[in-house]
């Protein structure tokens, strides 16, 4: 099967650099087609692969690229396109050409290989975490990330403000979902009227507002771990970019004629 992203995709970018096909578009970005030309987007709003580019990572990897990277599992065996091994490496030849493939090329399909991608089914939800950066320790002096003040821009889970209409004047109303559980007692600014959440209400808008902070935190997780790479990548060549200073500039004062350093006897005459 062709690997497809479902409508659970949060558009966090992060499974598009991974595929070794070039397989992935942002959705509303026209793809290019084997025929190279390019062709309309199959998705306006969501990440999309395109079918006749993946090779689900056949040739190149023993698992989906983009399925390993996916935060929210959205990208999945898309059932309408069942292929087997020898159609989709014959596929990953054909889209590289240049490329001499081993033997044993790696594949999902070869026992040992990685677990394939995650069915359609979305991950199990995790215990929503409070999006709040933490307060410094000490009173330390602390510069906020761009990546915590992105997080600080959804307030937390129970306090968030759930909109709600007024059954009797059709008034609109906020109320922090701390307040929407089954039996509590609201009432009405506009007309006064009490208004009990049941049970069917509490649920639905806890499953919605739970769902989108899952997705809000894995995206942000994700964005996370790329950043956190590139910090390391960075690092490592500062690392080595010091240690190449300090070779220098030992060679360079090894060598230099310091006053005052032994110098080599010439002789009576020089
Ligand atoms: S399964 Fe592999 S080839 Fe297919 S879209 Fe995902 S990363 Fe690309
Ligand atoms: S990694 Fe998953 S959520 Fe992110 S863009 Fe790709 S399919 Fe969408």
């Amino acid at each position: 099967m062709a690997t497809m992203i479902t409508d659970e995709c949060i558009n966090c970018g992060a499974c598009e650099p991974e595929c070794p096909n070039t397989a992935i578009y942002q959705g509303g970005v026209e793809y290019d087609g084997l025929d190279g030309a390019k062709h309309a987007a199959l998705s306006n709003d969501f990440f999309y692969i395109v079918p006749e580019k993946c090779t689900e990572c056949v040739g190149f990897f023993d698992h989906e690229a983009c399925a390993a990277v996916c935060p929210v599992d959205c990208c999945v065996p898309d059932p309408n396109i069942p292929e087997s091994e020898e159609v989709l490496m014959t596929r990953a030849r054909q889209l590289h050409p240049e490329q001499a493939f081993p033997e044993d090329y790696p594949s999902r399909f070869k026992a040992g290989a990685a677990a394939p991608a995650a069915s359609a089914a979305p991950a199990a939800a995790a215990a929503p975490a409070a999006p709040v950066a933490a307060a410094p320790a000490g009173g330390a002096t602390f510069v906020q990330s761009p990546l915590d003040a992105l997080a600080d821009t959804v307030p937390a889970l129970e306090s968030w403000d759930v909109p709600l209409t007024c059954f009797r004047c059709r008034g609109e109303f906020e109320v922090p979902f701390q307040f929407i559980k089954p039996g509590t007692v609201l009432h009405c600014p506009h007309c006064a009227g009490s208004f009990v959440p049941n049970t069917i209400l509490y649920r639905d808008v806890a499953k919605r507002v739970t769902k989108f902070y899952d997705s809000f935190t894995a995206g942000l997780d994700a964005i996370r771990s790329r950043h956190q790479a590139e910090i390391e990548r960075f690092e490592d060549q500062l690392r080595q970019s010091l240690q190449k200073l300090k070779d220098d500039v030992k060679e360079a004062s090894a060598d230099a004629a310091l006053a005052g350093a032994p110098q080599k006897n010439r002789g009576f005459f020089g």
